[in-house]
């Protein structure tokens, strides 16, 4: 494996400054390329899935973590409040509380459910600066979450649905999971005791914890109990990755919720007429962006698969007289959606070049010959070429290519 704290720096993906502060790295241009390839897929993917996108704010009231329980539970990790007036505003430590108030805003029947919400929003964790490091410690985290409100009947199947998309992703992006864990309340828990670090109470524990082990059954994935490593509002599935250092950290999640729907008084009118309290299921599919990136980075190195590869197609003119044509041949190549840029004819040698974009899945040499025949030949990232053919089919070769296991490639 790769550590992508060194590598992240010389691809030119993230750096940090010590003006901006420890744990607060910022995206280079490459890095925010494959930032918003994974953005689009995710978003296409939560798309299909049923799910509805909504945006929130990354600060609320304290009141609201009050009532989420955070604050009373979670404050260690959370920024101080900030006064403004008379108000004083937090940096959320999560977003569900943001998604339990706009579940809240409307009126809901059994027949809209189940609504799923998801959101790739800021959240933000006081981390102690000694631990910091990289991306995968950070105090600014971009979390590609989502909260599913539904009927206790729906939980298992939503579960379900999430770790399915959750494989999928793991899939497409190359990912290999560690292990997955059930992750429960300590033995000693007593659970809803003012003294504790759970709330609600034993039962609705039980019965979320029986959920997500049949749906961890069902899947036919190994897994192991982990006691002590639920969330203070609920069991969860966590996926675990190693990163280079053989370090595990979560990444993905799915939580089943009695808690906060409560704490929200969030309601849907049933079958019956009546008024039902709806169950929260908390899911991150490809989890922080920041954690992502790394671990793509530490498993394949500066090869990324062309779909998230930073420039995906570099043009190369064998001299000046080749410039302007290189650039049309670029546009082009952007046109059709791909990442291309020139390496110009003054940066190097062809044979410099060539080096010097040695990580990008495709290069185009253009010489006098590719200028009057109009075609083009492909060098792919193993040094093999393919034979010359029609410029706009080699563009709309490229182009499926990279779409490969992007959004636009999605099975329907
Ligand atoms: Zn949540």
């Amino acid at each position: 494996m790769f550590d992508h704290r060194k590598l992240g720096r010389e691809l030119g993906l993230f750096d940090s400054d010590p003006l901006i502060g420890a744990g607060l790295p910022y995206l280079l241009p490459a890095g925010a390329a494959i930032r918003h390839a994974l953005e689009s897929y995710v978003a296409e993917l939560e798309r299909r899935a049923g799910y509805q996108h909504v945006y929130s704010p990354v600060l609320g009231k304290r009141e609201l973590y009050e009532i989420s329980g955070h604050w009373s539970h979670y404050s260690d990790d959370m920024y101080p409040p900030m006064k403004v007036g008379e108000e004083e505003v937090v940096l959320r430590p999560s977003l569900c509380p943001h998604h339990a108030l706009i579940y809240r805003s409307r009126a809901h029947s059994y027949r809209e459910l189940p609504i799923r919400y998801a959101e790739l929003g800021g959240m933000y964790r006081s981390e102690l600066s000694g631990v910091l490091g990289g991306l995968t410690r950070v105090r600014a985290i971009q979390l590609n979450d989502g909260h599913i409100f539904c009927t206790l009947d729906q939980v298992a199947d939503e579960a379900r649905a999430s770790l399915d998309l959750i494989l999928r992703a793991y899939d497409d992006l190359g990912l290999n999971p560690s292990r997955f864990l059930l992750s429960l309340p300590a033995e000693d828990a007593r659970i809803g005791d003012p003294e504790s670090k759970y709330v609600g109470d034993q039962d609705s524990w039980d019965r979320s914890a029986a959920l997500l082990r049949s749906v961890l059954d069902d899947a036919g994935v190994g897994y192991e109990d982990a006691p002590g490593e639920a969330a203070f509002y609920g069991p969860k599935i966590d996926i675990q990755l190693e990163d280079a250092a053989g370090r595990e950290y979560t990444l993905s999640t799915i939580q089943v919720d009695f808690h906060q729907p409560a704490r929200f008084e969030l309601e849907y009118v049933g079958a019956d007429g009546n008024k039902h309290r709806p169950v929260m299921v908390h899911r991150a599919i490809i989890g922080s962006l920041e954690r992502v990136i790394a671990q793509l980075v530490e498993q394949h190195g500066a090869a990324l698969p062309a779909w998230l590869a930073p420039v995906q197609v570099v043009v190369l003119p064998l001299s000046d007289a080749e410039e302007k044509y290189a650039a049309e041949i670029a546009r082009r190549a952007m046109d059709r959606g791909l990442r291309a840029e020139v390496a110009h004819a003054d940066e190097g040698t062809l044979g410099a070049r060539i080096r010097e974009n040695r990580h990008a899945p495709y290069q185009l040499v253009v010489g006098k010959r590719e200028v009057a025949s109009g075609h083009l030949a492909v060098r792919h990232r193993d040094g093999h070429q393919d034979d010359p053919a029609e410029a706009a089919d080699v563009l709309e070769f490229l182009s499926f290519h990279c779409r490969a296991k992007s959004c636009q490639s999605l099975p329907v």
